[in-house]
């Protein structure tokens, strides 16, 4: 009984930057989960290839800048006109970049804000109608431990300010639509290997200091987070809503 629960069969999820990393891997598990999925990004990589061909019927894929101004009602009808319904939004897609907080120019900050948090906001904002008109609905926001602490050895504030953001959107959205059976939650991941990380991944300076500084000693494979995030999409997670759940190897215990 308790591992149905996990299960997301009939549902239909809508993922943000599922072409590769966390996004990729969220993406395989809600399939096996049974899920339906469209999975969202500009670009398609040969890891979202394989998988669309594994799963012809579940899987689908729609291109889109998550900061276009048309991109979420786009991608929100998208998944409607494919599969339906939408149960559950995966707000995935989001962007890194790092450098002294008095050198950080307008384009910089808005390129961070407007993928990191206009985006999710706007896509959640799209994904709820729908999910209101049915019932009910899960949300997922992925936020970060740079949402709780600052990172080091990388000068990072705009993007911890926009995690920090997006955990705030959570909690909040969770409050005003808990009544009307829609979830929303956060994931905190530490560091993930993926193509975001492998710049500091292969700096031994930055690897040292991240590695020194995650209690376990190793970093997350994108499939560590895939499961939290497929605890926080399923009915497992029924009593859960305004959570972040951090997932980061003990990152933040200290
Ligand atoms: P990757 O760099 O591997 O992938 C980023 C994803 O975001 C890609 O799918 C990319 O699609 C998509 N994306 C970025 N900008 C846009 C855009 N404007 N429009 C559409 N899609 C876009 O990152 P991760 O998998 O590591 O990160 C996924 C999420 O997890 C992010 O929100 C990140 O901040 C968060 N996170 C990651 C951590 C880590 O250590 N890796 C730690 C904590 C949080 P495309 O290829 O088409 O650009």
């Amino acid at each position: 009984m308790a591992l149905e629960k996990f299960r997301l069969d009939g549902k239909v999820a809508l993922i943000t930057g599922g072409n590769r990393g966390i996004g990729l891997a969220i993406a395989a598990a809600f399939l096996e989960a049974g899920a339906k999925c469209l999975l969202t990004s500009r670009s398609r990589t040969p890891a979202l290839d394989a998988l669309l061909a594994d799963n012809p019927k579940a899987a689908s894929w729609f291109q889109a800048d998550v900061t276009a101004d048309d991109a979420p009602e786009a991608m929100v009808a998208a998944a409607l006109e494919r599969f339906g319904r939408l149960d559950v939004l995966v707000n995935n897609a989001g962007i890194a970049d790092n450098g002294d907080f008095h050198d950080f120019d307008d384009a910089r900050l808005k390129a961070i804000m407007d993928t990191n948090l206009m985006a999710p906001f706007r896509i959640a904002r799209a994904a709820v109608r729908p999910m209101l008109a049915q019932g009910g609905g899960a949300i997922v926001n992925i936020g970060s431990i740079s949402g709780h602490v600052a990172n080091k050895p990388q000068l990072q504030v705009a993007y911890n300010a926009s995690k920090a953001a997006v955990h705030q959107m959570s909690t909040v959205m969770a409050f005003e639509y808990a009544g009307r059976g829609i979830r929303v939650n956060a994931l905190a991941p530490g560091y993930v290997v993926s193509d975001m990380t492998a710049g500091g991944i292969a700096n031994a300076d930055w690897n040292r200091i991240w590695t020194e500084n995650t209690p376990m000693g190793r970093f997350a494979q994108p499939e560590e987070m895939a499961t939290c995030a497929l605890f926080l999409a399923s009915d497992a997670a029924s009593y859960v809503t305004g959570a972040v759940l951090v997932a980061d190897g003990g990152y933040t215990t200290h």
